[in-house]
């Protein structure tokens, strides 16, 4: 799985095209707060995810997106405006946060079993 196209839109979002032909549509404050860095989303060691002892806290910029770096094939590194870019998204990792219904359902327990 990897992205084919990546669009910033007009709406602070960002779309993403997969190779696959899925189109997954990111606004800029979901991604930062999914941003994957150990800061912010801990680190999993031995299956256990250790968090960041403070919580992220909000500073001016860090919805806006300076830029987007990709990292070879694995991925893409974004840069916020608050200078957080410790983030790599790898493309597993953002189709996994796919907003979409669609990926929405197939993430989310189903409860009508
Ligand atoms: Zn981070
Ligand atoms: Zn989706």
């Amino acid at each position: 799985m990897r992205a084919t196209h990546i669009q910033r839109g007009e709406a602070n979002n960002l779309a993403v095209t997969w190779d696959d032909g899925h189109v997954s549509d990111y606004t800029l404050q979901y991604l930062r707060e999914e941003c994957p860095c150990a800061g912010c989303k801990g680190e999993v060691l031995f299956g256990k995810v250790y968090r960041p002892a403070t919580l992220p806290v909000y500073s001016p910029g860090m919805y806006d997106l300076k830029a987007l770096t990709p990292t070879g094939q694995y991925g893409v590194q974004a840069s916020w405006n608050d200078g957080h870019d410790t983030g790599i998204y790898s493309w597993d990792y953002l189709r996994m946060i796919c907003p979409c219904p669609e990926c929405t359902a197939k993430r989310e327990p189903s409860l009508l079993e």
